[in-house]
C-alpha cells in the first residue's frame, strides 16, 4: 500500500523506488546515466547538412560532451517546416558517432521505424507528442535500445510515470525520464519548465533524469539559467539544443546556442556540480545511514 506522495502512482509500481531497486544506471557506450555524474547530451534541433553537424560534434567533444542529439525524422507541428532529413539525416550522425567517438540520440515518430534507427542510435528518444503511443513505446522497448521519455506537453507526472511503466513491461529496464516543459496559462517562454517534477522524479522513481532546457524556454537567453535549476533540482544529465550558428537554424534556432553559449552555459554549471557530487557518489541507503547517525 503506497502512502503519502506516493500514492498517485500506484499502478506504476516498477519505476518507484523500493526495497528491490534503489537507482537504475543506463550504461551507453562507456558512459553511466544516473551514476551521479552529470550526462550531457547536444546538438542541433534537426541534422541539416554534414557541415553543421561535423562542426557541431567535433567542438562537442571537445567540451566534454559524449552524446550528440539531432533530429532527422522531426515531428514538425506545421506541415510546411522541415520535417528532417530522414535516413540521410541518420547516416550522418552515424558518420559523426565514428568520427568523434560520441554516443548519438534521435527522436524515432513511429513503429514502422524503429528497426532503421535503433541500428544507428544508441538512445532512441521518443518526443513530448508521443509519449502516449503505446504502439511507438512497445516497438522502441523491445528494440532493447535504452530510450529517453519526453514528458508529453500536457501530460502529468502519474501519465510519465505510467508510459515509463509501460516500457519496463515490454523489457525494456532502460527509460530516462525527461522533463522539457508543459504547456500551462503562461506563455512568456515557450513552456513552464516543471522544475518540481524533476525534484520530485529524482525522490520516488529510480530511473535517471534528464532536463531538456532547451523546449522549456524556447529562447536562448534563458536555457543557461534552466539548465542550473535542473542541475540544482537533482537532474542526472541535459538535453541542449547546440547550432554552429543558431540565426541559421531550419529548426528551433531562437533557443539553440552556438558554441560559445554553451561553453559558457558549462562553467556556469561547475559550482552546482561542485556542491551535489560528493552525496550523489553515496547509495540512498548509504545517505539513510549516515543521516540516522
Ligand atoms: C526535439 O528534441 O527537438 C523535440 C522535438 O523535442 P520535444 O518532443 O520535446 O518537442
Ligand atoms: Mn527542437
Amino acid at each position: 500500500m503506497l502512502a503519502g506522495l506516493y500514492e498517485g502512482f500506484a499502478d506504476s509500481p516498477d519505476v518507484l523506488k523500493g526495497p528491490q531497486r534503489e537507482l537504475t544506471v543506463v550504461p551507453i557506450l562507456d558512459i553511466e546515466i544516473g551514476g551521479g555524474d552529470l550526462a550531457m547530451m547536444a546538438g542541433p534541433c534537426s541534422v541539416e547538412t554534414e557541415f553543421q553537424l561535423m562542426a557541431t560534434a567535433s567542438h562537442l567533444r571537445r567540451a566534454g560532451v559524449r552524446i550528440l542529439r539531432g533530429g532527422a525524422f522531426k515531428p514538425r507541428s506545421s506541415p510546411y517546416a522541415f520535417q528532417g532529413h530522414g535516413l540521410a539525416g541518420i547516416k550522418m550522425l552515424a558518420r559523426a558517432r565514428t568520427e568523434y567517438g560520441l554516443a548519438i540520440i534521435t527522436e524515432v515518430l513511429c513503429e514502422t521505424d524503429v528497426p532503421l534507427v535503433a541500428e544507428y542510435a544508441d538512445v532512441l528518444q521518443i518526443g513530448t507528442r508521443n509519449m502516449q503511443n503505446f504502439a511507438l513505446l512497445e516497438a522502441a522497448a523491445r528494440s532493447g535500445r535504452p530510450i529517453l521519455l519526453k514528458r508529453g506537453m500536457m501530460a502529468t507526472i502519474a501519465d510519465l510515470l505510467r508510459s515509463a511503466q509501460c516500457i519496463l513491461e515490454f523489457g525494456n529496464p532502460h527509460v530516462l525520464l525527461c522533463e522539457r516543459g508543459i504547456r500551462t496559462f503562461e506563455t512568456a517562454m515557450r513552456n513552464t519548465f516543471d522544475a518540481g517534477a524533476i525534484a520530485l522524479l529524482k525522490l520516488i522513481t529510480h530511473l535517471p533524469v534528464i532536463a531538456d532546457p532547451s523546449h522549456a524556454a524556447g529562447h536562448r537567453e534563458m536555457v543557461p539559467a534552466l539548465a542550473r535549476i535542473a542541475v540544482a533540482a537533482g537532474a542526472d544529465g541535459l538535453l541542449v539544443e547546440v547550432h554552429p550558428c543558431p540565426m541559421e537554424a531550419w529548426s528551433d534556432g531562437e533557443q539553440s546556442l552556438d558554441f560559445v553559449g554553451f561553453d559558457d552555459m558549462m562553467l556556469s554549471l561547475d559550482p552546482l556540480l561542485g556542491l551535489r557530487k560528493p552525496s550523489n557518489t553515496f547509495s540512498l541507503q548509504e545517505r539513510r545511514r549516515r543521516v540516522s547517525r
